[in-house]
């Protein structure tokens, strides 16, 4: 498979003439190969959004809904194409897959009916004025993704900004480009969008990623990924003076009180960090427990933990980690942990390859006797990997909790609601989750607070991050 660039409409191939191996996490064989892109792929793209952006702006916002809707359906037509294509790109698990391009296509629904919710208001200033608000696109949208869901932060990014009125250029991870390409391809030779429309870059985040922020027609950025990346873009952005989305990392406090329904709490908490193999933003894999039940709930969520089956078998609940490098990462923390003097609970090793696999898998991990200031606490290590620390009461959680640089999450397991939104309201953090860990939907908002970014996706408040407020006063 030869992956190439998709700019006005059709795919071409890269000017560099260069191409990327990309490998199967679960082989460790090369599958596809990435074409390897840089500026001037960058500005031919941009061209064709910028060429594209005026009659989309000025098409009826009710038209442009309906062909986000008209997306929407076709992925979920194409569901099990993309889902392969998913599934083959970062090792997600095939019953796991399917989930993911079924937000996708929600996100396009959502936004597809919401074209019209980004109205401006009229504001009173006496009897001689007429004054009043305008929500306007800004153009051409730059949207840079990260390997972990691409299809699902993908759609979650795009939608709202095709769905203002702007135009986009996306650049999807040079470890997962192929089902961002596919639906591109579906979105313009299927359901009509103009070429120009959507485009889709391809290559690394040094060359293709940074044309696409210092280019001086991109008017804004949405960036998915790590701190590092985001502070350099932030820098780039700074210079521009372009608004910016910034979703980066996480080190989410996941908190069981005393009081918790363990019933639920156990499978709830173990699912956290092991989701994706952890390679999830929102993954709660600080695990704060109340002294009391600290030992049993560590052993109960061990027993969970340790049925979790790994590996490329159909009927696997945890895949592999999707690069090399990532995987090279995790294990190195099984060192860092160890030096650190974690009490290793389960796991703390990579899958075994006598099977003769050649994947990038590790067993889910969890720590004890872990304390807050350790590594394992405070970095985010986008494995499946847990450290458990104690705490005293409520006071005690909330400043372990809140002593990080991050604030991306939060869950809380309590059955006392005034305990519920009393921790809530203290905790910093941009989506808290209480007796159930990554509750919510396309509609509600997502990001960060601290180090883990600014700006919402999902929700109506993210399709106000894709306009700029313009005030027209009018004297009678
Ligand atoms: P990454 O930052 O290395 O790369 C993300 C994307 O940015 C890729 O497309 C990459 O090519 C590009 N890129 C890298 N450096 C760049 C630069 N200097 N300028 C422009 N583009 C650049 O992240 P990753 O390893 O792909 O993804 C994992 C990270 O993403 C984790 O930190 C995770 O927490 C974060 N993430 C955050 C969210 C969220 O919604 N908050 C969701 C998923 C992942």
């Amino acid at each position: 498979m030869k992956l190439d660039p998709f700019i006005g409409g059709t795919s071409v191939a890269p000017s560099s003439g260069r191409y990327l191996a990309k490998l199967d996490p679960r082989s460790g064989k090369q599958i596809a190969e990435v074409a390897d892109g840089n500026s001037a792929d960058v500005d031919a793209a941009v061209e064709a959004a910028q060429q594209a952006f005026v009659e989309w702006r000025d098409r009826r916002p009710i038209e442009r809904g309906r062909l986000l809707l008209k997306v929407a359906e076709k992925i979920r037509e194409h569901i099990k194409h993309l889902a392969a294509l998913e599934s083959s790109e970062t090792g997600k698990l095939l019953w796991q897959s399917p989930f993911e391009i079924e937000t996708a296509a929600q996100y396009f629904e959502f936004y597809g009916g919401l074209v019209n919710a980004g109205h401006g208001e009229v504001i009173d200033i006496g009897p001689n004025y007429h004054s009043y608000t305008r929500r306007e696109p800004f153009g051409v949208v730059g949207v840079i993704l990260p390997w972990n869901s691409p299809l699902n932060q993908g759609g979650r990014a795009i939608a709202p900004a095709l769905a203002a009125g702007n135009t986009v250029v996306a650049k999807p991870s040079e470890e997962t480009s192929a089902s961002l390409l596919e639906l591109a391809r579906i979105a313009v030779q299927e359901c009509g969008m103009p070429a120009g429309v959507l485009n889709v870059v391809l290559g690394t985040g040094a060359e293709t990623g940074v044309a696409l922020v210092k280019h001086p027609k991109v008017r804004k950025v949405a960036f998915t990924g790590s701190v590092r990346a985001g502070r350099e873009i932030g820098q780039i952005a700074a210079e521009r003076i372009i608004p910016l989305t910034l979703e980066l990392g996480g080190k989410s406090p996941n908190i069981v009180f005393e009081d918790a329904d363990l019933d639920a709490a156990v499978p709830g908490s173990a699912r956290a960090f092991t989701l994706n193999a952890g390679q999830v933003c929102l993954a709660g894999t600080r695990c704060l427990v109340q002294e009391s039940i600290h030992d049993v709930f560590v052993e109960q969520l061990a027993k969970a933990v340790a049925k979790i089956k790994v590996g490329p078998a159909e009927d696997a609940v945890m895949g592999p980690i999707t690069t090399r490098a990532q995987f090279d990462k995790v294990v190195g923390y099984f060192d860092v942990a160890r030096k650190e003097g974690a009490r290793q609970i389960l796991g703390g090793s990579a899958l075994s390859s006598e099977e003769g696999h050649g994947g990038w898998f590790v067993n889910p991990t969890i720590y004890a006797g872990v304390t807050n200031d350790m590594r394992i606490a405070r970095e985010e290590i986008f494995g499946p990997v847990l450290a458990v620390i104690p705490f005293k009461d409520e006071a005690d959680a909330i400043r372990i909790a809140n002593d990080s640089e991050f604030g991306l999450a939060a869950g809380i397991w309590t059955q006392n609601l005034g305990r519920a939104l009393r921790v809530s309201a203290k905790l910093e953090a941009g989506q808290i989750y209480v007796n159930e860990y990554q509750a919510g939907g396309v509609e509600t908002p997502i990001g960060g607070y601290k180090q883990s970014g600014y700006g919402r996706e999902k929700g109506l408040e993210a399709l106000h991050h894709y306009t700029q407020l313009k005030c027209v006063t009018i004297r009678i």
